[in-house]
């Protein structure tokens, strides 16, 4: 008899967006003709810098002419793209990482869903609330989290951010082995400090832990200050992967094209306690189950790194940056609390006491404009809403100018 995964019966159906879809259909309904603003969405709205569709356009004719044609690529990716993310993203800013250490691969969900494969199932989990939902959901299907009660799976260590600590958790209390961190953060768009991130690097060094990093929007950040790679901080190396995407950064959402970065030292142990290096690990899982991504993809990518391609990335996030502090500024303005917003392309946004969803049908109802409620997101994100930039300018100024009017 086949039998299915059971963990599979344990996640919770996100209704979130489904959910959101149906209050929204109901409000045009009831309200024909008024039009909606969506700043509920993660999803970037402007078009590939030049250079990257140049690069497209130039490697596609490659494929289309025999003497350049090419296959089957290096799973890893092709070393143009692996030399120029290990130059320009780290060794720049003296992380010291070898471009035989990134993976290049088609998005950082699938990677940062992918990785824990490659840690037995008995790990401890700590994992943000409130969270990007992938890293609690693989962790579900594949049987580390335990049941689900009162709003929690009772196996896994959440790591709270609220306002009480500025939106950046606190180390963990009990034993934890693997530990997801996010910043710029998704949902809340917090940010965090060297010396903060050099507290988790410490923790997971003395703990025999490991941190995984996610650093999506790390192209988001203008405050020089703030660390874009945990391999900026001492020691990180061999307790840390990090995750990172051409999603946000140049608008890959539909393109598709992300890396992981395992360095060499980076190490967990066996059931003996040996230690055991994870590049192999993850080299091996990697091309066992990935066949590269396309060549013309990598090209586009890669012309991130042109100069013209820098100077176009800068436009594109300082685009949407443009509209995170119009937001943030409006709302402030009405009497909201909030955080993110200036390294980051969300605005998580206090709602005084009101619920999420309440909070959401108030600003749809009122000023017809789209939020996500931050309960959608987990336990501490209720009270809460996310405001996404990624808008069109004259859509923020005219969703800000909706929401004024609104609430004013
Ligand atoms: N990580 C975080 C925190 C995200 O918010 C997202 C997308 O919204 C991703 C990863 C996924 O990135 P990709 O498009 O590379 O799969």
């Amino acid at each position: 008899m086949i039998t299915i995964n059971e963990n599979y019966l344990k996640l919770q159906a996100s209704y979130l967006f489904s959910d959101i879809a149906k209050r929204v259909a109901a409000f045009q309904q009831n309200n024909p003709g008024r039009d909606i603003i969506k700043l509920g969405i993660g999803d970037v709205t402007r078009p590939l810098p030049p250079a990257c569709v140049e690069a497209l356009h130039a490697a596609t004719d490659e494929m289309a002419n025999e003497a350049t044609f090419r296959g089957y690529g290096p799973e890893q990716g092709y070393a143009f793209l692996r030399e120029a993310i290990a130059e320009n993203d780290f060794r720049s800013r003296g992380a010291d990482i070898a471009a035989d250490e990134i993976f290049v691969s088609d998005g950082a969900k699938c990677d940062t869903g992918n990785i824990q494969e490659i840690f037995a199932t008995e790990v401890k989990i700590a994992i943000p609330d409130p969270v990007y939902p992938v890293y609690l959901d693989t962790n579900v299907m594949a049987g580390r989290t335990g049941a689900f009660a009162d709003g929690r799976y009772q196996g896994i260590c959440y790591l709270d951010s609220v306002k009480g600590n500025n939106f950046v958790p606190d180390l963990p209390t009990q034993p934890v082995d693997l530990i997801y961190l996010c910043f710029p953060n998704n949902p809340t768009g917090s940010t965090i400090t060297k010396e903060q991130l050099k507290t988790w690097v410490d923790y997971a060094r003395s703990n025999k832990a490991l941190i995984l990093f996610d650093a999506a929007y790390e192209a988001f950040i203008r405050d020089e200050s703030l660390p874009r790679s945990i391999y900026e901080v001492e020691g990180a190396r061999e307790v840390a992967i990090e995750f990172r995407s051409f999603s946000k950064t140049a608008g890959f959402t539909g393109t598709r094209c992300a890396y992981t970065v395992v360095p060499k030292e980076c190490a967990a142990f066996d059931s003996a306690g040996n230690k055991q290096l994870l590049h192999p690990l993850w080299n091996r899982r990697h091309c066992t189950k990935f066949n590269g991504v396309s060549y013309p993809i990598q090209k586009a990518a890669a012309a991130v790194y042109s100069d013209a391609g820098k100077r176009q990335v800068r436009e594109l996030t300082d685009y949407y940056l443009r509209n995170a502090v119009l937001i943030k500024k409006e709302m402030t303005a009405l009497g909201f609390v909030s955080v993110g917003g200036d390294n980051s392309p969300y605005i998580w946004i206090d709602g005084q006491g009101r619920d999420s969803w309440e909070f959401f049908d108030m600003l749809l109802n009122k000023a017809g404009v789209v939020c996500t409620p931050g309960a959608g997101f987990g336990k501490c994100g209720q009270g809460y809403i996310r405001l996404s930039a990624f808008n069109s300018h004259e859509n923020v100024i005219k969703a800000m100018e909706r929401i004024s009017q609104a609430l004013q």
